[in-house]
């Protein structure tokens, strides 16, 4: 999953995406308003955490620019405006959850999970493939039931090729949903994390297998 966090204090944007990261997500940040409907536009983001005092204005007029392009990015405003009047204004304004800090990052990874698991919102939390099955709530793979643990980037390689099983999925798309843009990335980092994740797969009888065609990108299948 790769999230966007809009924030412009230094510190809790740090915070944030390193709490992000733990959890297994990309997690790219963004200062202010327009940098943040750059990178919206440019990219492809699962959801978006968003904070409203930001130097370039209110982060609310943010959510209609985003809803214009793309409709069903779930966004959760994240803010120390959290008076009743002032959640209202947010969800009414069309964010999809509103949280007001201090706040438990365990709260914003449930209310996360929440947003999600909305019908309107695309991602399936639960995939199957063969014997594979990977848990996007629970960040889990397992075979038949029985769960195996695989670092964060090859976890982020399968959960993309999973939701597009079946078809040849670019090297662009594969980058962009396991590395952040502060990530320095060598060009066969990729390639590696496939290499490694094929070998597992594999070794544990998963019943997929991952096909390859140079330079274009890589595809997940049910094996014959
Ligand atoms: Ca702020």
């Amino acid at each position: 999953m790769r999230l966007l966090v809009v924030e412009d204090e230094p510190e809790m944007a740090l915070a944030l995406q390193a709490a992000l990261r733990r959890h297994d997500m990309v997690a790219d940040h963004a200062d202010g308003i327009a940098t943040a409907l750059e990178m919206i536009l440019a990219g492809t983001y699962d959801a978006i955490i968003l904070d409203r005092g930001l130097p370039d204005g209110d982060g609310l007029c943010l959510i209609p620019k985003i809803r214009q392009h793309k409709s069903s990015i779930p966004v959760i405003v994240l803010t120390a405006r959290g008076r009743l009047a002032e959640r209202v204004a947010g969800l009414d304004g069309g964010a999809d959850d509103y949280l007001a800090k201090p706040f438990a990052f365990e709260e914003l990874l449930a209310r996360l999970r929440a947003v999600m698991r909305r019908p309107d919102h695309l991602s399936p939390m639960a995939v199957k493939l063969g014997r594979l099955a990977l848990d996007l709530d629970h960040r889990e793979a397992s075979v038949e039931g029985m769960r195996f643990d695989l670092p964060r980037r090859e976890l982020l390689v399968l959960e993309a090729l999973m939701r597009r099983a079946g078809r040849m999925v670019p090297r662009e798309i594969l980058m962009e949903s396991v590395f952040g843009m502060s990530d320095e990335v060598q060009s066969n980092t990729l390639d590696s994390h496939i290499s490694r994740l094929r070998r597992k797969l594999c070794d544990i009888d998963a019943g997929v297998t991952i096909n390859g065609v140079r330079g274009v990108g890589y595809m997940l299948m049910e094996q014959a």
